[in-house]
């Protein structure tokens, strides 16, 4: 619908980054010169807000009444067509309101403002009256000509600020204004890669192609770990950037590292953009506004990367597609793997996703022909991939109070003799899961939540896992008062790294979670170590399971296999396939064969099974077909709906109202209303109904039906998760 003239001026819808239902109209004054996709800023009740002209005037307000537009951003380019595509279907997929999509895509700060200049030195003939050795190594540093600020003087020169602004009061040094972004260097795409073994070079001969045909295409890239998957889909960055395109390589947050880095440093001769969540403001800036104006080619980023301003994105690459991290869980709620392959769809380009374990979807949407499959076979060189055995924890129990067989510690002994490095891996965070009481059977809770509290206890302290909640170990129970009767039940890496250092008092130890490493750069020092051979046993959770190469490490041991496998979700036994299966993929990647060993009480298991057996197919098969028989996804639609509030009666009364509003559809059954898993969660009350559909049922117009006119009263909040991988 287009909008009535009006005089003098033009009207435009805009949609601004709150959770807004749509774009609303404005009037752009004369002699404002916009286009579709400019940054504007617009009055929005008593407030000025940012905004994108998303397109003509919906109309729906008397042009004549409509407020103008305050200003147009002029510094920054529109934000290009196909984003605002993107954004518009995420928004109609997700059922989220298209403007908190937007607000994905505009989250850098500043990044809309005028870049601001920064002060940098330069080294003039004078000299200070007085020399000491920090002015020396200062000059020194700053004798190469670079400009540099003080801080980065300081720093590479090993001395104080204060130190430099002597220098500068000596005007030893002169200030020079620079712009604000340091630029961003080229990567060069003929720089000296590998060289392929013939099978990496068919693979990657068939993505250059696909690169060159500049049309969409999917493809599942998928070879075993340590078979150069990360080298062939390099090839295909490459061709994406000698076509002149921008390329994107997403990867789970927690294997953005700098070895990872490092690695396209020694492909294309410089480091890539980096887009996550530890990134300073300054640096989102920089990165937003490089990729905006094209001056980023290569971004490798976490999955709201996705949403990024690329003028002319040219290919995609999800690297280890199967993980479950790819779905954000908060907000809105999106999987950056299914939504990738959509941002590529509307580019018209292709999308390669690459795994070791692809997930259920994506090798059913290979096996039915959607996705273009490339296999490796082989690993690279020498290495052989680790054989994998089961240890029947009912006939080799460890000893009381100890976590590890007997037989996993034989062969931890035999790989220190060695002079090799073993891994322990146990996805738990902390020392226990649980703190119990003997005399009563106390189990310490959060308060706000239906959740154990986990003890840290190199932290002194009982933490929440959802909430982060934390309290001091109490020195006696809350609940009976008893003394001394608390009890750490079960491991977590902390209670294992114990154990390791009580049965190898000589082994050098080091214990890897994510409460010991923060951001890209803290995993350097600890990863170098291990590579160094400084460590002899690592212990680590999933931090440690991604794509990290350490030419030692030949033994694995898993100290809990089955931990995934209790919680009943559809997924359970894939991804516990996938996770056990990287895991197992850190053993033997060099010369030195691997060994991995899975403590597990029910070696029976199919998991167990497939994992020893190395049948990943004839897994994905069994459960490809269970899946089917159950009509779930990939053969049918799920959404998970919660309903929640801090008032458990209303949750309660809410949930009963929408179970009688249910609409009546075909190949559609809801079930619930039922207290979540997760019943409590920071204070709420928490209600979940799941959405079981075929899969031809367009669940969106379901949803819409089922909530449009319902009116949330304000205490309480529905959320709705289109293809939910959570069920808490
Ligand atoms: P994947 O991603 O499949 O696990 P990587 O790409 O990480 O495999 O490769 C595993 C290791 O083998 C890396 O250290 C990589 O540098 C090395 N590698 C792979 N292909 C080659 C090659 N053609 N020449 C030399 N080294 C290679
Ligand atoms: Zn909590």
């Amino acid at each position: 619908m287009s909008a009535p003239p009006h005089e003098g001026g033009r009207t435009v819808s805009v949609l601004i980054p709150l959770a807004l239902p749509g774009p609303y109209d404005y009037d752009l004054p004369p002699g404002m010169a916009a286009e579709e996709g400019s940054f504007v800023v617009v009055p929005l009740g008593p407030r000025e807000v940012l905004g994108v002209i998303w397109g003509e005037a919906t109309g729906e307000i008397d042009a004549r009444r409509l407020k103008p537009v305050s200003e147009v951003i002029e510094d920054v380019p529109p934000m290009p067509a196909v984003l605002r595509r993107f954004i518009d279907w995420v928004a109609g997929y997700t059922l989220n309101p298209r403007g908190s999509v937007l607000r994905l895509a505009i989250r850098a700060p500043g990044a809309l403002e005028p870049a601001r200049t920064r002060i940098a030195y330069q080294l003039t003939n004078t000299r200070p009256a007085r020399m000491t050795s920090a002015r020396e190594r200062v000059v020194a540093t700053a004798s190469d000509g670079f400009l540099r600020t003080v801080r980065e003087l300081a720093e590479e020169a090993g001395v104080s600020d204060g130190v430099v602004r002597g220098l500068v009061e000596a005007e030893t040094l002169v200030p020079v204004e620079l712009p604000a972004d340091a630029p961003f260097e080229d990567p060069d795409p003929d720089a000296q890669g590998l060289e392929l073994s013939p099978e990496q070079a068919e693979a990657a001969g068939c993505l250059v192609e696909r690169v060159r045909e500049g049309r969409f295409a999917p493809l599942l890239l998928d070879g075993v770990t340590g078979s150069g998957k990360t080298e062939v889909y390099f090839e295909a960055v490459a061709e994406a950037m000698r076509q002149g395109h921008q390329a994107l390589v997403l990867v789970p947050e927690i294997a953005l590292t700098a070895q990872f880095l490092d690695r396209f440093e020694r492909r294309f001769g410089c480091r890539p953009a980096e887009w996550h969540s530890e990134l300073s403001t300054r640096e989102r800036r920089r990165v937003w506004r490089g990729v905006a104006e094209g001056r980023v080619k290569a971004v490798i980023g976490a999955r709201s990367a996705l949403f990024l301003p690329f003028p002319d994105l040219g290919l995609i690459v999800i690297d280890e597609e199967h993980e479950s991290a790819f779905k954000q869980e908060e907000g809105v709620t999106y999987h950056a793997r299914d939504m990738g392959v959509v941002r590529a769809s509307l580019g018209s380009f292709p999308v390669i996703l690459s795994s070791a374990t692809p997930s259920l979807e994506s090798a059913v949407n290979a096996e039915q022909g959607r996705y273009e499959r490339l296999v490796l076979t082989g690993r690279h060189g020498d290495a052989q991939l680790p054989r994998i055995a089961a240890i029947d924890m009912r006939t080799h129990p460890p000893e009381r109070g100890r976590w590890l067989s007997p037989v996993l510690v034989q062969e931890m002994v035999r790989t220190l003799e060695a002079g090799e490095q073993s891994m322990l891996f146990l996805n738990r965070r902390g020392y226990a899961p649980l703190t119990l009481c003997r005399s009563c059977g106390h189990r310490i809770q959060c308060p706000d939540c239906s959740a154990w509290l986990v003890e840290h206890r190199f932290r002194r302290e009982l933490r929440c896992h959802h909430c982060g909640y934390t309290a001091p170990v109490p020195k006696a129970c809350p609940s009976c008062g008893a003394e001394d009767s608390l009890v750490a039940c079960g491991p977590g890496v902390e209670r294992i790294a114990e154990e390791v250092s009580e049965r190898f008092p000589d082994a050098r130890v080091a214990l890897v979670s994510s409460d010991n490493l923060r951001g890209p750069q803290s995993h350097v020092d600890v990863f170098s170590a291990i590579e160094e051979r400084e460590i002899d046993i690592v212990i680590g959770t999933q931090v440690m399971a991604k794509g990290h190469h350490f030419p030692w490490l030949t033994l694995v041991g898993v100290v809990d296999a089955d931990l995934g496998l209790e919680n009943g979700d559809l997924r359970a036994g894939e991804r516990t396939f996938q996770l056990l299966q990287q895991v197992a993929g850190r053993a033997g990647r060099a010369e030195r064969a691997g060994r991995v060993f899975l403590q597990s009480y029910m070696p029976e298991h199919g998991v167990m099974r497939a994992l020893v057996s190395g049948d990943r197919d004839a897994f994905l098969e069994r459960e490809a077909e269970m899946r089917e028989r159950m009509e779930l996804p990939p053969y049918g639609r799920l959404v998970g709906v919660v309903v929640s509030s801090h008032d458990g009666g209303l949750a309660q009364r809410v949930a009963r109202e929408m179970a009688r509003r249910v609409p009546a559809a075909d190949h559609v059954s809801v079930l619930g209303p039922a207290p979540a898993p997760i019943a409590l969660l920071r204070g709420r009350t928490r209600l979940r109904f799941l959405v079981k559909a075929g899969r031809g049922v367009n669940v969106q117009a379901f949803m819409n039906a089922w909530l449009a006119d319902f009116k949330v009263p304000n205490a309480a909040r529905i959320s709705v998760d289109i293809d939910p991988y959570s069920f808490l």
